[in-house]
């Protein structure tokens, strides 16, 4: 519990930096918690790498989801978890071929996701890594950026790599949960990586774009890749979903936005519009209040969304969201809407945490 919500406030406060900052090689000691106490490790350990479909497999857990790709010729690995799980994925991918890493790919900048690239990178000096121009910005911003954690090619909006049962689309369709998100789609697999726009089938964490952007974003992924025939939704943390998941989210995220602002024009809490969303049943995953087994940090999905409704409101009011609460949850918005009520945002309680639900 203590140490969830000092990861909490890491991740919460400074992902990105810390990303930047992390030291090179495989050995990175785990965050301190407050204290001084012996370091441990924070997060579950990866998993058994898990077959997904055709040639396309996952590994849980020492962060974000990483996705594997086997091709012809070598393979390709979407996200490298936290800084210290180099080794661990390279024994998970051992398992299924001895193929060489060729390429990775980086969903956004946050050191959950990019951490290990380093360290496969010593491994594959020729490994072509690639992420978006708002990825390699956010983590070149560090003075400090670990080199290796760089980029060897970037792309604006759209990119292919590789041809026939290889190919691989990526896309950004725009600033959400950072300003670099990218979707990671394999055609031949009718599947998509999301990262942290969709994690743990809850909405969004919002450290960039903000309420309004994650609508339009995610909306625009939808729109962009409605004709493939996308049916396996691979979520950033957590959850293999589904075509529906993935709508119900975009579904969710603009009328998260309408809600708030039907509610904050009236002078109503944030609750209030929370309350609404809870009228649609098709919302009902989306808004469940135990916590998911396996769950790095944060909250329930009900909390989740509360938070989000109060990102929605400093936006309305014109104002920065902070995040500087253990739990992830932003700092009351207005004098005039104080933000919801403080048991609806609440950091689990060890009972909520007992009694997690299957991930
Ligand atoms: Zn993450
Ligand atoms: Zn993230």
């Amino acid at each position: 519990m203590k140490f969830k919500a000092v990861l909490a406030v890491l991740v919460a406060g400074g992902m990105a930096v810390s990303a930047a900052a992390q030291p090179s090689g495989n050995a990175a000691p785990p965050p301190r918690p407050a204290g001084g106490a012996a370091p441990r490790s924070v997060l579950p350990p990866p998993e058994p790498i898990e077959h997904i479909t055709g040639n396309v497999y996952k590994i849980f857990g020492g962060g974000g989801n990483t996705l594997v790709i086997v091709q012809r010729d070598g393979v390709v690995l979407a996200d490298t978890k936290m800084p210290g799980n180099g080794q661990a994925i390279i024994d998970e991918v051992r398992k299924i071929t001895d193929k060489p890493i060729t390429t990775i790919i980086c969903t956004h900048s946050h050191p959950d996701h990019t951490g290990s690239t380093d360290f496969i990178r010593e491994l594959y000096p020729n490994v072509r890594v690639v992420m978006s121009e708002g990825t390699k910005a956010e983590l070149a911003a560090n003075p400090q950026v670990n080199p290796k954690l760089l980029p060897t090619e970037t792309y604006k909006d759209r990119l292919t790599l590789g041809e026939g049962d290889d190919r691989i689309e990526l896309f950004h369709t725009g600033v959400g949960h950072t300003g670099g998100d990218t979707f990671v789609v394999v055609p031949a697999a009718k599947l998509i990586f999301m990262g942290d726009v969709m994690a743990w089938n809850m909405a969004p964490f919002l450290p960039a774009g903000g309420a309004m952007a994650i609508a339009e974003e995610t909306e625009k992924l939808v729109d962009a890749v409605k004709d493939m025939g996308i049916q396996i939704v691979v979520e950033g943390h957590g959850h293999v979903n589904d075509w529906a998941g993935l709508v119900r989210l975009a579904h969710f995220n603009r009328a998260l936005v309408t809600a708030a602002k039907a509610a904050y024009d009236r002078g109503d809490a944030p609750g209030a519009a929370v309350a609404e969303l809870k009228r649609n049943p098709e919302f009902a995953a989306l808004l469940d209040t135990h916590i998911k087994k396996g769950l790095e940090y944060g909250n329930t999905p009900l909390a989740r969304a509360h938070m989000n409704v109060n990102v929605a409101f400093t936006e309305f009011a014109g104002e920065q969201a902070g995040f500087g609460i253990a739990n992830g949850a932003p700092l009351p918005a207005t004098d005039k809407h104080k933000g919801s009520d403080p048991k609806d945002t609440a950091p689990p309680t060890p009972e909520m945490l007992a009694a997690a639900v299957a991930k």
